[in-house]
């Protein structure tokens, strides 16, 4: 029954997905992993060494980055409804993302954590779905992705962050996350100069480590050495 039930919420959203005319491009068997440990034949023991598991995968298979490094702080704001719909979009608070984007951000939490600062996940990998859901409650369509294109978060290959310090409190970004006006955009100086001290700082440690910007969100940063095709499959609670 439960297979059932799952079986016809894919076919829900494959359906769904058809009529919106969405084009998530079919990946090659070996490189299409699945989401879950699960269906990874990872068991779910706290106590298995998730980095040698992981660091078997191929590069394009989602991975959950806090079982390959537990140092990240998550706020999935879209799984919550303190976002700017106000609705719960995910099934669940986890955060993926493809295995070669999150080795290059552990990488790049190293260098954090050594300066005292620690990376905090707003928003990972996004189901397409999740993506017109975005677009149609946004008015101003410069801050959501076109999904007809796909954003990066729905290749598994955008982050949305923020840094916090050695107490766990978010270093002064000048913002928040999700604020849509120009005191979020890259060339709005008119900003305390420890704000613009912090976003350089996020700036340059993930830069070093193959993540660039967007001109309007402090907060994004889209793995830029390769690029996957669009996913639709919901973020997994087991
Ligand atoms: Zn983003």
């Amino acid at each position: 029954m439960k297979n059932l039930l799952y079986f016809l919420f894919f076919g829900l959203l494959a359906c769904q997905s058809q009529a919106q005319k969405v084009e998530t491009q079919p990946e090659p068997p070996q490189t299409a992993q699945a989401f879950s440990s699960k269906k990874q034949g990872i068991s779910q023991e706290k106590t298995m060494n998730y980095d040698s598991l992981y660091r078997k995968l191929p590069d394009s298979a989602m991975v959950e980055l806090i079982r390959w490094d537990d140092s990240f702080e998550l706020d999935i704001r879209y799984a919550t409804t303190n976002n700017f719909t106000g609705k719960v979009l995910y099934d669940c608070s986890r955060c993926f993302l493809r295995k070669k984007t999150a080795e290059d951000l552990i990488l790049a939490q190293k260098e954090f954590k050594k300066l005292g600062y620690r990376i905090k996940i707003f928003d990972g990998y996004r189901p397409h779905s999740v993506q017109w859901k975005l677009w149609n409650a946004v008015t101003d369509k410069r801050y959501v992705s076109n999904p007809k294109k796909g954003s990066m978060h729905n290749r598994g290959c955008a982050v949305d962050l923020t840094l916090t310090d050695e107490k766990g409190k978010e270093l002064d970004m000048g913002t928040t996350y999700d604020f849509f006006g120009k005191e979020a955009h890259w060339n709005y100086a008119n900003l305390k100069p420890e704000v613009l001290k912090n976003r350089q700082l996020l700036k340059n440690v993930l830069a070093k480590y193959g993540f660039g910007t967007v001109p309007n969100e402090w907060w994004h940063y889209s793995y830029r050495k390769v690029i996957y095709p669009v996913r639709n499959e919901p973020i997994p609670c087991e």
